[in-house]
């Protein structure tokens, strides 16, 4: 069924002008906007690949893809917006071999382009705050590839958290504590007030926080659940991940979820306009992507 609307969507946005036109209008979804200027018109160059607009106003020259991840890559727009499509509606085996092959580029290119569209959604999520109903619990990452007798020391903690907030649709994060925290103890106070500065909003009018880790057969929590879902997803896609290089992982597994109610199109327009605005320090919480992509 997926691959059926991937044909689709591949259909849509085969030729470069559609692509360029959807990037446009999630760009700058009013018209041209100047980005040093605000200037509200621009002179188009048609002479290179992407055209470059002229600012009328400062006669500053950008383009759709400056300061996105998109940025002086030479893959064409539609392998771009292909991988975002995929990244956003695929929930099965999606690694770099996977999109190498998919879209027909090299190995090195499908691995820098997963890379940078991990980045983005990343940045974006660290500038969201969770409100409404919160639930906050610890879990263990454990890195499968050692099996060992290593195996407890190649753990680390992390803390999942809920909200319910945004349009009742649920949030979900999952972050590494940089805080001490052993995996199979209590939380401490120290990662609790560390997670809760940086993911949660201080008004927050109802907070559940469940200090004990989420391990073992007993516990059913769908915090525990939705970890363990990730942390497999990991294991089966990417056959392990050192926890040093497993945030980013995460980032995007909790963004498919927080997708999840979305069409793939619209999930796949979310995550395009999460990686047009990458490097605009805009993401407060009032423009939120989730609540702005058509
Ligand atoms: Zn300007």
């Amino acid at each position: 069924m997926m691959e059926d609307e991937l044909v689709l969507f591949q259909r849509q946005y085969s030729d470069e002008a559609a692509c360029i036109e959807l990037l446009h209008r999630l760009k700058w979804p009013a018209g041209f906007r100047c980005p040093r200027c605000d200037h509200n018109s621009a002179y188009t160059i048609n002479t290179r690949r992407l055209p470059l607009y002229e600012c009328s106003g400062c006669k500053h020259q950008t383009s759709l893809t400056s300061g996105t991840v998109m940025d002086k890559s030479k893959t064409p727009l539609n392998k771009w917006l292909c991988t975002m499509y995929l990244v956003a509606a695929c929930k099965k085996r999606m690694n770099a071999v996977t999109l190498a092959e998919l879209i027909s580029v090299s190995y090195k290119t499908a691995w820098s382009m997963l890379g940078k569209i991990r980045r983005a959604i990343s940045d974006m999520d660290c500038t969201i705050l969770l409100s409404g109903k919160v639930e906050v619990k610890p879990a263990i990452y454990s890195l499968k590839l050692y099996q060992t007798v290593e195996k407890q020391q190649a753990e680390r903690a992390v803390i999942v958290a809920r909200s319910t907030s945004l349009a009742d649709v649920p949030y979900y994060k999952i972050k590494f504590t940089s805080s001490k925290q052993e995996p199979r103890k209590l939380l401490t106070q120290e990662a609790e007030e560390e997670f809760l500065a940086a993911h949660v909003n201080e008004n927050v009018n109802n907070l559940v926080i469940h200090r004990r880790p989420a391990f073992g057969l007993v516990d059913h929590s769908p915090l525990k659940q939705f970890a363990k879902a990730a942390f497999n997803w990991i294991n089966v896609s990417f056959y392990g991940l050192p926890s040093s290089s497993a945030q980013p992982y995460l980032d995007e597994f909790c963004f498919r979820q927080n997708t999840k109610h979305m069409s793939p199109l619209h999930a796949m327009e979310t995550l395009l306009n999460i990686c047009l605005k990458q490097d605009q320090a805009m993401y407060q919480q009032q423009n939120n992507p989730y609540q702005q992509a058509v």
